[in-house]
């Protein structure tokens, strides 16, 4: 029988989810959904002074937004596999790397970090590229480990690694890879405070959780022979790797958290109004291509055409251009209820429509819903044109200077007063009445009105100014 596909995303709670996380839980969800598996959330918290309070449910809560729900989490554990915080398990690493001490590949070490810094600067001297621990505590007799605990030292377990051994396995991104285990040196699985390192904790996770594939970014790439030692001496079978590329900016370079024209955090995605299908639809096709080039996919559509040997071998470039043209895509398919309901708290950040009405707010939103491409857009838009500019641009202020503009805006003011709803019709033919009153026309009878009115020469349709503004904030701009 076929096992049952399961694979996780295994975040350390040190950080809010961030875009290359939530890739990586996306792909993994597609893997389980396409082959009717499972998708676990678990937690990594061994590195207890860098986690975070709040991390970890925002990491899980921000999933759920995206649509990447879990099947297993914390919150929702399935009692054959939990618990799902590695703190909480403790005991069973420590089980675990007993059984690998009494087999005799991994053994207790003593040396004080003075001494593994002393190590390390003595082989740099020599010219060896990467540190490896010299094995100086493989062999230690009981009296000698009695005389180090007498002096207070607390042992570390560390791994024996295997004589020229080679780690050979098909990476589902990369395709054949293969490690030499001479090349790694015997590295820590129990730190000195009874907490495992991740290589260890992972490996123990993993199987104990049968997990079925592991796809998660390429920095760990060079952390799977290590995991590979582990698996080898228990005889246990490992899960099919996958390492994706990393993602970069458009100048090629990896992206940093100091990237600030870059969205890096969900937390930033859902606060500037971008809708958790765009997001999932985006980052769906963030180092994934689809056979005909489709750039709209449903979740349904996602789960049923992704095949793991599309994932781009090359680094996948975060196009700001595509995210904002996927969004507005999102948006515009949005129904007007729909609409209202994401749009009108990002309206009511707008300090002029505070205290307006909702059945206002929603007529005006209408007026950007093909046009803005996040929720931002609309806060900008709509100060650009309700906060009144006080100083005004040379152009703009010798248009008002002509003789010409003080007769249109003193003849539009008298009209405007007369009328009794603004729509579009009524506008239009409130400009005909000035251009037939006046003999005003074109550019001399437009503009003033709109500077007048915006304090700017370019903008949105008059009576969509207006109808924003409303008759007596427009007459007093007048
Ligand atoms: N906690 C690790 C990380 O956040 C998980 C790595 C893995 O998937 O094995 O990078």
């Amino acid at each position: 029988m076929e096992k049952k596909v399961r694979v996780r995303y295994a975040p350390s709670p040190t950080g809010y989810l961030h875009i290359g996380g939530a890739r990586s839980a996306l792909f993994n969800y597609l893997y389980a959904k396409k082959y009717n598996g499972d998708f676990v959330f678990r937690i990594e918290d061994t590195d207890i002074e860098r986690n975070i309070p709040g991390a970890e449910e925002s990491q899980l809560h921000d999933l759920i937004w995206l649509g990447i729900i879990p099947d297993e989490s914390p919150e929702k554990p399935n009692p054959k596999y939990a618990p799902y915080r590695q703190m909480e398990k403790l005991d069973i690493y420590k089980k675990y790397a007993q059984k690998l001490v009494d087999m005799g590949v991994a053994y207790e070490c003593y040396c004080t970090e003075d001494e593994l810094a002393e190590m390390k600067e003595e082989q740099l001297s020599r010219g060896v590229k990467s540190f490896k621990y010299n094995r100086h505590c493989l062999n230690l007799t009981p009296e000698e480990k009695e005389k180090y605990k007498k002096e207070g030292r607390k042992p570390t377990i560390r791994l024996k690694m295997m004589e020229n051994h080679e780690f050979k396995f098909h990476d589902l991104v990369r395709g054949d890879v293969s490690f030499n285990s001479n090349d790694i040196g015997d590295f820590v699985i129990m730190k000195s405070n009874g907490i495992p390192t991740y290589n260890f904790a992972v490996v123990v996770d993993d199987h104990l959780m049968e997990i079925t594939h592991v796809l998660r970014g390429e920095e760990h790439l060079s952390n799977t022979p290590k995991q590979l030692q582990i698996y080898e001496y228990f005889g246990w079978e490992p899960p099919q790797f996958g390492h994706m590329t990393i993602i970069v900016n458009p100048n090629g370079k990896k992206l940093s958290k100091r990237d600030h024209n870059i969205l890096q955090f969900m937390s930033q995605y859902k606060e500037l109004g971008y809708l958790p299908e765009a997001i999932f639809n985006f980052l769906f096709l963030l180092g994934w291509t689809s056979e005909n080039n489709q750039e709209i996919f449903t979740k349904e559509e996602a789960i049923k055409s992704f095949d793991p040997a599309r994932l781009s071998s090359s680094p996948s470039m975060f196009d700001n251009k595509r995210l904002l043209w996927t969004n507005s895509y999102y948006i515009k398919h949005l129904n007007d209820e729909e609409y209202f309901d994401f749009i009108l708290p990002f309206m009511k950040k707008v300090e002029f429509f505070a205290k307006k009405n909702e059945e206002e707010l929603k007529k005006i939103s209408l007026i950007f819903k093909q046009e803005i491409r996040n929720g931002q857009e609309i806060v900008d838009l709509l100060n650009e044109i309700v906060v009144k500019k006080e100083n005004l641009g040379e152009e703009e202020t010798a248009i008002l200077d002509k003789p010409s503009s003080s007769i249109v805006i003193e003849v539009f003011k008298k009209s405007l007063q007369n009328l009794d709803e603004i729509n579009e019709m009524n506008v239009k033919n409130l400009f005909k009445q000035v251009q037939s009153a006046t003999g005003i026309k074109g550019k001399d009878l437009y503009m003033p009105i709109r500077i007048k009115l915006t304090g700017v020469m370019h903008g949105i349709e008059m009576f969509n100014i207006i109808d924003i503004l409303g008759k007596e904030e427009s007459l007093s701009r007048l």
